[in-house]
């Protein structure tokens, strides 16, 4: 591995591209690899789910150069993070948002905190694929083309992976959570909906309901291992590539 000494750790040394912007017009950020891409991590497409930003932060700053294989996307939606909220700027959850065959017009609900009922409220968009952007993270996917997605969330600690693929099933061992086909209530307009649709394997990575400095050191390694492991710069499919580790 190829990682910098502790002391550089506060900065990320090297600048991102803009694939686009937000409906605030944030920068919607990409830090690409080296090499060809097999896997795009991206964290934070819910506004209220910060801690997945600052752990694929914080495994992005320990590199001493762009990951070989792998982009990373720090925030899928910047508006919803500066404002604390799950869905963007206008109230859309982005993830229920993709123009899937099973996207539904009709209004999604999520809870505030596990305990509580799934009733607050979202729109899934005026239609499907309706927001700058899902938009900008379908075409930068569409460029790209990696071999695999994984999509960081929190709290549900799963690996939620509807191919079974071996890179969920490494995630798992690796993070001692359970691997699961979906995670348990209905999905449409998600990315993984979508990603089915298309052909493109897409795996969420559910952080756990933990202190930040608990989340910090259990998964920053794990992620540091997602862009340094060289088995991800074969050619070929990176979800398969695990199956040597
Ligand atoms: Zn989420």
């Amino acid at each position: 591995m190829n990682l910098r000494p502790r002391p550089q750790w506060g900065t990320i040394p090297w600048k991102p591209d803009s694939y686009g912007r937000s409906h605030l017009g944030l920068p919607l950020d990409v830090w690409r690899p080296q090499g060809r891409c097999t896997l795009l991590i991206f964290a934070a497409i819910h506004g209220e789910e910060p801690e997945t930003t600052y752990a694929l932060s914080r495994a992005l700053r320990q590199l001493a150069s762009p990951s070989e294989h792998c982009a990373v996307v720090l925030a899928a939606n910047p508006d919803g993070l500066i404002r604390g909220t799950r869905g963007n700027a206008r109230g859309v959850d982005l993830n229920r948002n993709f123009p899937s065959r099973d996207w539904l017009p009709k209004p999604v609900t999520h809870r505030s905190t596990l305990e509580e009922p799934s009733d607050v409220l979202l729109s899934p968009g005026e239609s499907a694929g309706s927001e700058p952007e899902t938009q900008q993270l379908m075409a930068l996917i569409a460029e790209l083309q990696p071999d695999a997605v994984i999509a960081l969330h929190a709290p549900l600690a799963c690996i939620d992976d509807a191919n079974g693929s071996p890179l969920g099933q490494w995630l798992a061992e690796r993070t001692g959570m359970p691997l699961v086909r979906d995670v348990g209530y209905p999905t449409p307009g998600s990315l993984g909906s979508w990603g089915a649709d298309q052909g493109v394997p897409v795996v969420t990575y559910e952080f756990p309901l933990a202190a930040t400095e608990v989340l910090m050191h259990d998964h920053v390694p794990v992620l540091v291992e997602l862009l340094t492991q060289p088995e991800f710069s074969q050619k070929g499919d990176a979800t398969t590539a695990f199956r040597g580790l």
